[in-house]
């Protein structure tokens, strides 16, 4: 892995990039009368290890990755040269159950449950992680999960052309799912996330995700998460109250077409 080299552009780069994405979204949360900051979550999909290794020497202390095939080798590399130095991996991509035991070797958190299925299959995975690392829940703590909702009220008719498969369970589902969280071994119910859907006014669909986070919270206090925003809806996310955002594009630069 390179980055080491005292004259290091890429380091010097990115730097001012997160430095600007820092400072937004402090003056989003000032603006909005907010005693606390959103915590910063730089996505890195698409981007090397050597990236990763750079931010966290910059003071980045979490990095989120959407694909498994992608995030398994980089959390790999970015351990072999950082140790306990590493940043936390956050899973913020739609994943399939039998990638779980895979995912809970390296991320502290998903961000993207979204079925009662995943759920189950996150939990064995990380009770399976604990028998065969004979750790127990000192040495493999409990996997933070948060559940992905869809705040699209439109109908699949109502939505426009060329819009994917939906990110995230129902509203009427979410609950279901956190209730399963929370009840099974190996996993932290912590929160919500949602990704603004397009066409419709980010910070209404922002709001959404805050009001049934708030119902969340009442019955599950420790689910005080609101995992919102991206480069391009920041500061509508900071507003409606997110407490993680989660940021590529703006501190990395240009995605390819893929990611
Ligand atoms: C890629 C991605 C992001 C970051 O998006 P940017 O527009 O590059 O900031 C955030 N959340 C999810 C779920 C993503 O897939």
């Amino acid at each position: 892995m390179d980055g080491d080299g005292a004259a290091d552009a890429r380091a010097a780069e990115l730097a001012a990039a997160l430095d600007a994405v820092r400072a937004r979204i402090a003056r989003a949360a000032a603006e909005a009368g907010r005693a606390d900051v959103p915590e910063l979550i730089v996505v890195t999909k698409t981007h090397p290890a050597a990236d990763v290794a750079r931010l966290a020497r910059l003071g980045v202390r979490d990095v989120g990755e959407n694909r498994d095939q992608e995030a398994r080798p980089k959390a790999a590399e970015v351990a072999e040269a950082l140790g306990a130095d590493a940043p936390r991996w956050h899973f913020i991509g739609q994943l399939q159950t039998n990638k779980a035991k895979l995912v809970v070797r390296y991320a502290s958190a998903v961000h993207s449950v979204d079925r009662v299925e995943l759920a189950d299959a996150l939990s064995r995975a990380v009770v399976l992680r604990r028998e065969r690392e004979d750790g127990g829940a000192d040495g493999v703590p409990n996997l933070e999960c948060l559940v992905q909702v869809d705040v699209d009220p439109r109908s699949d008719d109502e939505r426009p052309e060329g819009i994917g498969p939906r990110g995230g369970a129902s509203p009427e589902d979410a609950s279901a799912i956190a209730e399963r969280i929370a009840a099974v071994e190996g996993l932290a119910l912590r929160g919500l996330m949602c990704v603004a859907p397009r066409g419709l006014d980010a910070e209404e669909s922002f709001r959404r995700l805050a009001r049934l986070g708030r119902d969340l919270r009442a019955a599950h206090p420790e689910a005080d998460r609101l995992s919102m925003g991206m480069s391009g809806d920041l500061e509508a996310a900071v507003r409606a109250g997110a407490t993680h955002v989660r940021i590529g594009s703006d501190v990395l630069g240009a995605r390819g077409a893929v990611g």
